[in-house]
């Protein structure tokens, strides 16, 4: 079972599943969906998941013609995007996760559109919070 919220915790979800494929997207789109350079995200199936709480809060922003996003829009995070010409699998933005097994991604994609100011490497300094 996932269990997941946005931020001011208005939305609260469920799955009855495991997520078994998480990918990282790097495409422009994802960036600015998100705020952030990139987006891990996890496909997921339509029928096992369930808004417990906040159904009301959800709003829906079709970034393309058949893609929509789906976020909160008393706190805005974005929770999870679907095609209407695929309304059986969620992409679930996996940082909304609270509770549940979460694997390792699997692969990256619009690697093409990676941030130049945003490396990833085992040589940078990792901490634990809070660099102060
Ligand atoms: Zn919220
Ligand atoms: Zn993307």
């Amino acid at each position: 079972m996932i269990k997941g919220s946005c931020l001011c915790g208005g939305v609260q979800y469920e799955y009855d599943g495991e997520l078994t494929e998480l990918a990282v997207c790097h495409c422009e789109m994802c960036k600015r969906a998100q705020g952030t350079p990139f987006v891990t995200n996890s496909p997921i199936k339509f029928e096992g998941f369930r808004i417990v709480i906040g159904k009301d809060l959800l709003k829906a922003y079709f970034s393309s013609e058949k893609k929509q996003r789906v976020f909160c829009f008393n706190c805005g995070s974005p929770l999870y995007s679907q095609r209407i010409d695929l309304p059986e699998v969620l992409r679930l933005r996996v940082g909304t996760v609270t509770s549940g097994k979460i694997p390792p991604p699997d692969y990256q994609q619009y690697c093409e559109s990676v941030s130049d100011w945003f490396v990833l490497s085992d040589d940078m300094p990792r901490y634990i919070q809070n660099k102060t």
